[in-house]
């Protein structure tokens, strides 16, 4: 039987709904493990957004592949920088997550439910 595919999979929305922004020193080469600092632009003195995500409309983050509400993947996701980390799924672990309901209404997409994470959900 094949994996259950993750429901962030057939999502992305909150990759391209967000400024996802952090402190500079996370991208490399500072921090090795974050994101090349091409894929940053500076928003404020101190912070870089992934590039795509800071400002007007049609966010999309530039490391996103895929189509939004289909298929994506993260083309730097072993090196997301901390914003991408902490958001979770709603449903998750169990708690609801308004960022992502919010991530995913913006794409007309509808809130996660428990039942997208139990056995055969995908
Ligand atoms: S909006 Fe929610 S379901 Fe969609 S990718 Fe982000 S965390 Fe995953
Ligand atoms: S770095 Fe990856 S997880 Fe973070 S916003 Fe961009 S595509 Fe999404």
């Amino acid at each position: 039987m094949a994996a259950p595919i993750h429901p962030c999979q057939r999502c992305g929305a909150c990759c391209a709904a967000f400024r996802v922004a952090f402190h500079w020193s996370e991208s490399a080469p500072h921090s090795p493990s974050g994101p090349d600092e091409a894929l940053t632009v500076q928003v404020r003195p101190f912070e870089v957004a992934m590039r795509g995500t800071e400002a007007g409309t049609a966010l999309r983050c530039v490391a996103l592949q895929g189509d939004v509400g289909r298929a994506v993947t993260c083309a730097i996701y072993d090196r997301r920088p901390s914003p991408c980390r902490a958001l979770q799924a709603a449903w998750e672990n169990g708690e609801p997550s308004p960022q992502c309901d919010r991530a995913r209404a913006r794409h007309g997409l509808p809130p996660l439910t428990p039942a997208d994470f139990t056995t055969g959900a995908g």
